[in-house]
């Protein structure tokens, strides 16, 4: 059972898991197995993004579920008003849906008045192409000022990097989110991968030793440690059924007051995503066209690809 956390303050309900996306398009029936794994194990919450070019991944696995949070994201190189309802809509088709839950920014983009930006995701709810407004990789600065940007609605999340081994927003953006009623989503909550590396197996064995007295993994321990936060829910990735399962392990229990400290005073850290090129990237979107297209064609010559073997059958 994955429990359920409120979104904002909204009447809404989320999945205190979700299921990560990006890198997938490369097994895609694998990978679309596994969502679907996801799904029956109560993972109905999934997030994807344009950048990505999994979306149609996402579309194979879900064909006609109305249960699910479909989370998707534009990219900052279309932050202008006309790009962002194209690439709403584009994200529709991809989808095969008729409205988004959850539509965010993927990353703050200065070069575009936040104002024309927050205008055109206003008009995309009233339109009735998506139910809630959500960011990524905002600091408190630039959430204030994209909610001052809005005339109508709320930022009702902000999706950010955050695990036993980045803990970047508990600095400051954590208490301001948390204050303010807007979710969490914290991403890359397994360290994309790098907690299972030799680097961090001090790490592992911490929460494989927790994991223990409960039965649990020490997957399920990183990810328990980030739901026991007020409003923080979190989303893995993963392309393996096998893992999924696992990961749907994480929630419908708790760790000790005294396990939690022990994970709180673990000291060793990975930098954050972006690293020290964060504070380019937020002033460019190049990169973002970019990778845009780069996932694109990708996505698209496997997309072929498993289109061919399917008609071959
Ligand atoms: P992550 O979830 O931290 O880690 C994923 C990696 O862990 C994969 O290599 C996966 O391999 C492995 N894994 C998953 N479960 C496992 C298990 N039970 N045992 C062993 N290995 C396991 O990485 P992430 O993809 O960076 O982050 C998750 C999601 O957050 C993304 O997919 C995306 O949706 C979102 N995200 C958003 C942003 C943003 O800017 N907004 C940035 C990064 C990520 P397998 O696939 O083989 O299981």
């Amino acid at each position: 059972m994955i429990g359920y956390k409120k979104l904002n303050d909204t009447n809404e309900k989320i999945p205190e898991i979700g299921i990560g996306t990006w890198k997938m398009g490369q097994e895609p029936r694998t990978e679309a197995e596994a969502i679907k794994t996801a799904i029956r194990h109560g993972i109905k919450f999934i997030d994807t993004a344009e950048m990505y070019g999994s979306e149609w991944v996402v579309k194979d696995a879900i064909s006609n579920r109305k249960d699910l949070f479909i989370a998707t994201k534009v990219s900052p190189s279309h932050f202008k008003y006309e790009s962002l309802i194209e690439s709403c809509e584009a994200s529709l088709r991809n989808l095969g849906i008729k409205k988004i839950d959850l539509y965010q920014l993927h990353w703050p983009n200065h070069r575009v008045p936040i104002k024309e930006t927050m205008r055109a995701m206003e008009d995309l709810v009233d339109l009735g192409r998506i139910r809630h407004i959500g960011v990524s990789n905002f600091n408190v600065e630039e959430l204030v000022e994209a909610q001052n940007a809005m005339e109508r609605y709320e930022i009702v999340s902000n999706q950010v990097e955050y695990s036993v081994l980045t803990r970047d927003i508990e600095n400051e953006l954590l208490d301001f989110c948390t204050k303010n009623r807007i979710t969490i989503i914290a991403y890359s909550p397994l360290g994309t991968g790098a907690l299972y590396g030799n680097k961090y197996k001090n790490v592992l064995g911490i929460l494989e030793g927790i994991g223990k007295r409960h039965g649990k993994t020490a997957t399920q321990v990183a990810l328990n440690w980030l739901i026991s936060k007020k409003n923080v829910v979190a989303i893995p990735k993963s392309g393996s059924s096998e893992h999924v399962i696992e990961i749907a392990g994480a929630s419908g229990w708790s760790l000790s007051k005294s396990e939690k400290s022990e994970i709180d005073s673990i000291k060793e850290r990975k930098s954050a995503l972006g690293g020290f090129m964060y504070p380019i990237l937020k002033n460019t979107s190049w990169w973002a066209s970019a990778m845009q297209s780069f996932n694109e064609k990708r996505s698209k010559a496997h997309q072929k690809k498993s289109t061919t073997k399917s008609s071959k059958k």
